[in-house]
C-alpha cells in the first residue's frame, strides 16, 4: 500500500524573546509523517519538545519555517481558517486535571467541540455522540453528570481523549498524555490510543521525556536535545543501534531492563546543561558528552543520513 504524506515540517524554528537575549526553544526541525504514522518525539524537560507540538498546531505561531498539513502551507493561514483546521489537527495534553475545565461535567466537556464547531443540528445528535465518545474510549456513562476531580487521573485522560476524538481528526498531537498517571494506568491509555488509531487510522506526534513510553507506540522516533534535532529513525533502530551519545545515555537511563536494548551501565550524563539563551556554535550537547572535541566545541555538527533512513547530528559521524 502506498504511503500518503499527511504533515512535513520544514526548518521550523521557534524562538522567544527573554531579558538575556532570544532563547532557540525549536531550531531548525525537519520531518515528515505519513498518514497512519506515529512520530514519537523524545528529549528531557525544556528541549523544546511540548513547543514543537503547539508551533505544529499554530497555538504558538512559528518564528520560521514551515508546517505542511496535507499539501497545503498553513505556518501563516489566518486563523479563522486554522481554527476550521482545528478539526483534523488536535492535541490530548499531559496534565488532564489542569486541561479539563472543573467547573465543567464531562457532558460538557466532550460536547464543547461539538458545539464551537457546530458538527450537529440539536442537542439530542449531540447527546447522542457524547454518549458513542464514552463508549469509544471506554468510559462508563455513569460519569457523565460528574465533574473532573470526581475521577481518577486514567478516567480524567479518557475524557481528554475523548474530547480529542470528538471532530473525527486525522491527526492528534499527544504531549505526555500518561506523564502524569500511574505506571498501571498508563498503560490502559497507551493500549487505548493505540487501538483508537487502527481503527481511525490516525496519525500521532507522541510526546514524552521518556524513551521507554513510545518505544511500543511509535514508528519512527525523533530524539531532541535543546531544541536541536539529534538523532531520527525507525524505533527499532533507535532501540537497537541508537547511535548520537545523547540518545545512548537515555536509554541506558531506562529503569526498567530491557532485554533488546545491549547497552552496558546506565549511562550518567554530567556536566552543565548548555543554555538555550543564544546557544554558542557547537554541538548544544558538548558540555555533558565524554566524547567531545575541540571540533564540538566551536562547530555545528548537521543532521545527516549516516544510513539508510537513519540521521544523526553528531561529528563522531561526519566525514571531514
Ligand atoms: Fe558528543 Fe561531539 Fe557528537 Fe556532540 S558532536 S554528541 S559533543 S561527539
Amino acid at each position: 500500500m502506498s504511503e500518503r504524506e499527511l504533515l512535513r515540517c520544514v526548518n521550523l524554528k521557534k524562538y522567544f524573546e527573554t531579558p538575556g537575549g532570544m532563547l532557540h526553544a525549536v531550531d531548525d526541525v525537519s520531518f515528515v509523517i505519513n498518514e497512519g504514522k506515529t512520530l514519537g518525539v523524545v528529549g528531557e524537560s525544556g528541549c523544546g519538545k511540548s513547543t514543537l507540538g503547539r508551533a505544529i498546531l499554530r497555538l504558538l505561531q512559528p518564528t520560521d519555517g514551515q508546517v505542511i498539513f496535507e499539501g497545503v502551507d498553513i505556518t501563516h493561514i489566518p486563523m479563522k481558517e486554522m481554527l476550521k483546521l482545528r478539526r483534523e489537527m488536535q492535541i490530548i495534553f499531559q496534565d488532564p486535571f489542569s486541561s479539563l475545565d472543573p467547573k465543567m461535567t464531562v457532558y460538557k466537556i466532550i460536547e464543547e467541540p461539538l458545539r464551537i464547531h457546530r458538527v450537529f443540528n440539536n442537542k439530542k445528535e449531540r447527546a447522542e455522540r457524547v454518549a458513542e465518545l464514552m463508549d469509544i474510549v471506554g468510559l462508563d456513562r455513569r460519569y457523565v453528570d460528574t465533574y473532573p476531580h470526581e475521577l481518577d487521573g486514567g478516567r480524567r485522560q479518557r475524557i481528554g481523549v475523548a474530547r480529542a476524538l470528538a471532530l473525527n481528526p486525522k491527526f492528534i498531537i499527544c504531549d505526555e498524555p500518561v506523564s502524569a498517571l500511574d505506571v498501571s494506568i498508563q498503560a490502559q491509555i497507551l493500549n487505548l490510543m493505540m487501538d483508537l488509531k487502527d481503527q481511525y487510522g490516525l496519525t500521532y506526534i507522541f510526546i514524552t521525556h521518556d524513551l521507554s513510553v513510545v518505544k511500543h507506540i511509535s514508528d519512527d522516533i525523533l530524539v531532541l536535545y535543546l531544541g536541536k534535532m539529534v538523532e531520527m529513525a525507525d524505533s527499532d533502530r533507535i532501540f537497537e543501534n541508537p547511535l548520537h551519545p545523547y540518545t545512548k545515555a537515555l536509554l541506558s537511563a531506562i529503569p526498567v531492563p530491557d532485554i533488546s536494548y545491549k547497552g552496558k551501565e546506565a549511562e550518567v550524563m554530567r556536566g552543565e546543561v548548555t543554555s538555550p539563551i543564544e546557544p554558542p556554535p557547537g554541538c548544544r550537547f558538548a558540555a555533558r558528552c565524554d566524547l567531545a572535541t575541540e571540533r564540538c566545541l566551536t562547530e555545528t555538527p548537521e543532521f545527516i543520513e549516516v544510513e539508510a533512513g537513519h540521521h544523526v547530528a553528531c561529528h563522531l559521524f561526519q566525514k571531514s
